[in-house]
């Protein structure tokens, strides 16, 4: 039997930065692109709007000369562990950005560039007729490739992709606050590493900071990251910056459950790119740069036009083994407790060393 007629060269599931990277490169290349995303922009999204150094890059290329940058550069990380405080300078090689504003402009290019973008549609994986298509609604859309990019663990059962477990589960949290004197100033973050996990506070214009939490998911039942981690650091100088009710005087978001480590790629016509092809861990500030990078992957493997999946594959392997083992040494390196003992009964830290690694994961590299 032959295969029903496409009506996109390539379908895309989520409009976050992979979702939109892959669209921006495949209508670049003159494929006809279609994304479906569930929600209607600008919205947003659990993350600490910290765009590193291979972030800024990634994005650099994706916009060209012509366009602004999303968000404004970053001119200090503060890393706070017990009493101790490590200071970086990015020297702008990083930025700080609302999800809201970085996720806008990429559909904005991406439709710019003819790729179709439907908000507000919510699209499920069907099979039918011997390959996968979208269903959204009534509607059946045929593709040749179809891009999975829905943000952590979804859809992926249908498939018959599992995820491996990786580590302990974490759960996040995030909001945006009124800017206060305790809380950094702008341009600057301020990452303060806790017993069971951190909080993250970046300040992107003159009057909001965003909160971003994660903390490992073991504990009292229905117990928020936010109450963990100040259940378990109850003399944390940061709760001091905080409201005594956060998250709930102000915007507030789920959780998340991760790591995630799909046990292959894709399957038949479909691809998994960003966060669902693989996300260890918030801790490095790194998982942007990752889900463009492997929607970049994918986009190449697909203008290749033969062996996609395996392309991909190793393209992917390849390209995210180096920043994948960068944003993990820092991630085991500050939840160590030894670090985190070390810092407590300390005042001095090897700070070069540490500013070295932290400079090393998230500021420089390319993607
Ligand atoms: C607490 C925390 C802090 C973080 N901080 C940072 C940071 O500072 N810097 C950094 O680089 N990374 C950070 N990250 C990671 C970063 O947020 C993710 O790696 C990144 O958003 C992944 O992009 P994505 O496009 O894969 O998925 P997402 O950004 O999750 O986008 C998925 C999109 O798909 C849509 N969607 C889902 N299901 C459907 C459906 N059925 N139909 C249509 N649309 C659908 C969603 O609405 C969403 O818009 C953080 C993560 C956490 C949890």
């Amino acid at each position: 039997m032959s295969r029903p007629k496409s009506d996109f060269d390539v379908a895309i599931i989520g409009a976050g930065p992979a979702g939109s990277t892959a669209a921006i490169e495949l209508a670049r290349s003159a494929r006809t692109v279609v994304v479906f995303e569930k929600k209607r922009f600008p919205r947003d999204k659990i993350c600490g709007g910290c765009l590193s150094g291979p972030a800024v890059t990634c994005l650099q290329e994706l916009l060209g000369n012509e366009r602004r940058l999303p968000g404004i550069p970053c001119r200090r990380i503060s890393f706070v562990i017990g009493t101790s405080r490590l200071e970086c300078n990015p020297s702008g090689a990083t930025r700080i950005a609302l999800r809201s504003e970085l996720d806008a402009c990429l559909t904005d290019i991406a439709q710019q560039e003819g790729a179709e973008v439907r908000y507000g549609q919510t699209a499920q994986l069907e099979f039918s007729d011997a390959s996968w298509c979208v269903r959204v609604g009534s509607e059946c859309i045929r593709a040749d490739i179809i891009l999975l990019a829905a943000g952590l663990g979804r859809q992926i059962n249908k498939l018959g992709i599992s995820a491996q477990r990786t580590g302990r589960r974490l759960i996040a949290q995030q909001w945006l606050q009124p800017t206060n004197i305790a809380l950094p100033r702008l341009g600057e973050v301020e990452l303060h590493w806790l017993r069971g996990g951190y909080v993250g506070l970046a300040t992107p214009n003159q009057d909001q900071c965003v909160v971003a939490l994660a903390s490992e998911a073991v504990g009292r039942d229905g117990e928020s990251a936010f109450e963990r981690l100040r259940r378990l650091n109850p003399d944390a100088a940061i709760w001091s910056a905080l409201p005594p009710d956060a998250p709930y005087r102000f915007h507030a978001m789920g959780t998340a459950g991760f790591p995630w480590l799909p046990n292959r790629l894709g399957i038949g016509n479909v691809l998994l790119i960003g966060d669902l092809a693989g996300y260890a861990e918030p801790y490095s500030g790194d998982g942007i740069a990752q889900a463009m990078s492997s929607a970049r992957s994918a986009a190449r493997a697909i203008m290749r036009d033969r062996d996609i999946l395996a392309c991909y594959s190793s393209l992917i392997r390849r390209r995210h083994r180096r920043l994948v083992q960068r944003s993990r040494m820092l991630s085991r390196l500050l939840r160590t407790s030894m670090v985190h003992g070390l810092a407590t009964r300390c005042r001095v830290l090897p700070e070069n060393l540490l500013s070295r690694i932290v400079e090393y994961v998230h500021v420089k590299g390319t993607v």
